[in-house]
């Protein structure tokens, strides 16, 4: 080769052995450059380390041998097959070995060579011998040689590109690097234990055991979480070095009149909570905090204070709600809280802002500070809507906002507002390092005291029945019932399916069963004000069962609701399971949640269970990660994760969390930020879309 420099950005055409028609076939593989091969990584490996004796080859084992080559011949069979066969000796014995339709290998080969095997044992029905005829690969030994043995990689490979295509490629684009320059500082490595880069990246590839093939596989995971990991620290500083916050005063005597007024006592965490919170809005920095509590465990109560304080500073809040049910809910607690204290609380809904006049009256408090605490839907995002001086924004329900919209409020006033995110989706920490990354996460795991658990027990629709029966004696004792359905009503496709929409259940149920009690069908094609009366009265106590879809999944508070039935639950997430499950259990009577489900598959099954004997959110979340996987969790779309080559979020927690505390330590340090344009160049070359925000800076 006459090209001596090497370079990683270089196309992959000009690697000895590619060429431009193979460079052609590994573009569809997205391998452009010598940095896309480099990173092709082995999806799996073969153990070659072990040989087999002939004499010890069972029928079916996948093994190595070694020995020498004899009677090489070929045949064309009745159907035009080529067939290649020969046997190899190792003085224990001998063994057939046979290639269809490679007749380019008679070239190769010849009687007296040796070589190393590996395949699979079969036999051969023709002459009942044992024969190798799935020989993944082989090679040719010199006169002497020793056997190459190890751990061979096997790539993702093409119909045109095999297995020893690439393995030739990757030993000549290895040959021609050059050492690679360690990119991680020293404390870093020693710390972790961590092997070089060089060592890791060529192990990677041709690992000389098993130890050193993992102990490559986690410094390179390493590698690519940290940098996911310092792109989101780089995108969090960025936010709070170009744009300073409000600093709020220590808590006064508002914040105490408030802790007062509340009609019992905060628990441990949602006081350790306050307290951080309170840290946050006391410096200069623009707060970015995301709460995670389970369903009722009062992070709206903790949101409430934080409000007040902001007031107390003289700013305004606003809390941002996913429904106008929601909204509206919260607006009557917090009037009912905090007007006594002289704090104006607005409400910005659908229902004000479709009246030019009230949506203006309300823009106008706005702008003009009359209003201290705004309380709204989406609506709170519309063009007219100005604070006058807006000092904490407050989102709840996270999964229901992008980020797109967090920025959006974020532009309403002229200072950076602190911004509180509450989620009661629980999310395992894992996902919260990758997508949350760039926000910092409080947990709220203890409930209020006196919260009886809810029982939750799995069905089958034979139980039917008896169901309906358990829930008549409920409502009969004056409590009211939930049905939740997957669907509203059945479309083309499920026609034959096993789904029993809300239209069918609710028809069934209040023209039989419950033909004597008031019935009503919620769902999400309902006109909101239809919605709202509906909501108004179950709420007031005038209907007794609800059938509905899953939008009474987030935050109502009817805590007269003692029953809630899940048809065809195992339609349904874990995570969403036990939000719909956070519905009942809000008064201080008993309360049941069943699951109806015929579901087959094994793992439906598995899941209803754990539902049935664990109420930790967060363990369910996790069980279902497990089961269903991250898109299925997230939504395919959302869920934000960037493409990892090597790492996995599941396998190598461990990598993951040194990874985060590393990226935390590492990019908060003033002293390293000659470190940064390296990390903001290899971001761009491994994730350019993902992280634009910061590459382009
Ligand atoms: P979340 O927003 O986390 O779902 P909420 O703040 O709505 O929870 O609280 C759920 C219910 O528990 C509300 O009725 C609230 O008044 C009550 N609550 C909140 N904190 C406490 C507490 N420390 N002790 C007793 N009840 C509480
Ligand atoms: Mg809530």
């Amino acid at each position: 080769m006459s090209r001596t420099k090497f370079e990683f950005t270089d196309n992959i055409m000009y690697l000895k052995g590619v060429g431009p028609k193979r460079a052609k076939a590994l573009e569809k593989l997205n391998i452009l450059t010598m940095y896309d091969l480099l990173t092709h990584y082995p999806r799996a490996y073969e153990d070659w380390s072990r040989i087999t004796p002939i004499i010890k080859l069972a029928f079916d084992d996948q093994a190595v041998i070694v020995g020498t080559l004899s009677r090489l011949e070929m045949r064309v069979a009745g159907t035009g097959l080529k067939i290649i066969t020969a046997y190899l000796r190792d003085g224990t014995g001998q063994i057939k070995l046979t290639w269809f339709n490679q007749e380019y290998l008679m070239d190769k080969l010849s009687e007296g060579m040796r070589l190393v095997v590996i395949g699979k044992v079969k036999y051969d029905g023709w002459t009942g011998e044992r024969t190798m005829n799935q020989i993944n690969s082989f090679s040719i030994l010199d006169d002497g040689e020793v056997p190459q043995l190890g751990i061979m990689p096997i790539y993702p490979a093409t119909a045109t590109l095999n297995q020893s295509f690439f393995r030739n490629a990757m030993r000549n684009l290895l040959s021609k690097m050059p050492t690679l320059e360690e990119i991680l500082p020293q404390n870093i490595l020693s710390g972790l234990n961590l092997i070089s880069l060089d060592e890791a990246t060529r192990a990677v590839h041709f690992p000389k055991s098993r130890e050193h093939l993992s102990a490559a596989r986690r410094r390179l995971a390493f590698d690519e979480l940290f940098l996911i990991q310092c792109g989101l620290m780089l995108i969090k500083r960025q936010a709070q070095d170009e744009r300073l916050g409000i600093t709020h005063k220590k808590n006064g005597e508002l914040v105490k009149k408030a802790l007062e007024s509340l009609p019992f006592e905060l628990t441990k965490d949602q006081k350790k909570t306050f307290n951080t919170i309170s840290k946050d809005m006391e410096k200069n920095l623009p707060m970015r905090r995301l709460i995670q509590g389970d369903v009722g465990s009062g992070k709206t109560a903790v949101a409430m204070l934080a409000l007040v304080k902001t007031v107390e500073n003289g700013y305004q809040g606003a809390l941002m709600a996913p429904t106008e049910i929601l909204a509206s809910q919260h607006y009557e607690k917090f009037t009912k809280q905090l007007s006594d204290l002289g704090i104006r609380v607005g409400l910005l809904s659908a229902k004000i802002t479709s009246s030019k006049k009230k949506r203006e009256e309300v823009y106008r408090q706005i702008a003009e500070h009359e209003i201290d605490i705004l309380i709204g839907t989406h609506a709170i995002l519309q063009e007219g809507v100005q604070f006058a001086k807006l000092g904490l924004v407050v989102t709840d329900e996270q999964h229901r906002f992008g980020v797109s919209q967090r920025a959006k409020l974020e532009k309403k006033s002229e200072k950076i507002p602190d911004m509180l995110v509450m989620t009661a989706t629980p999310i395992p920490r894992t996902m919260v390092l990758t997508v949350y990354g760039d926000l910092d996460v409080s947990l709220i795991k203890e409930l209020p005291p006196g919260r009886k658990p809810i029982k939750t027990s799995f069905k089958s629709t034979r139980s039917r029945k008896k169901i309906y029966e358990f829930v008549r004696e409920e409502i009969l004792k004056g409590r009211q019932a939930y049905v939740v359905c997957p669907l509203i009503e059945r479309s083309e496709s499920e026609v034959m399916s096993q789904v029993d929409p809300a239209t069918e259940i609710y028809e069934m149920l209040s023209n039989g069963i419950f033909k004597d009690f008031n019935c009503a069908l919620i769902h999400g094609k309902l006109r909101p004000k239809a919605k709202d009366e509906i909501m108004e009265k179950f709420r007031a106590g005038e209907i007794s069962v609800l059938v509905s879809t899953t939008v009474v999944e987030v935050g109502v508070d009817v805590p007269n609701a003692t029953v809630m039935i899940v048809e065809n639950a195992e339609r349904f997430g874990l995570a969403q399971l036990h939000q719909l499950r956070g519905r009942v259990g809000r008064g201080s009577e008993n309360s049941y949640c069943i699951l109806v489900s015929d579901g087959k598959a094994e793992n439906s099954k598995e899941r209803l269970r754990a539902m049935e004997t664990t109420t930790d959110g967060f363990k369910l979340a996790d069980i279902d990660l497990k089961l269903r996987g991250p898109g299925q969790f997230f939504g395919e779309a959302q869920h934000g994760l960037p493409d990892l080559k090597i790492a996995d979020v599941f396998r190598d927690v461990e990598v993951l969390v040194a990874a985060s505390e590393a990226a935390e330590k590492y990019v908060t340090k003033e002293e390293d930020l000659a470190y940064y344009s390296d990390l903001r160049k290899n971001l761009a070359i491994a994730y350019g879309e993902k992280f634009r925000q910061i590459t382009e800076a």
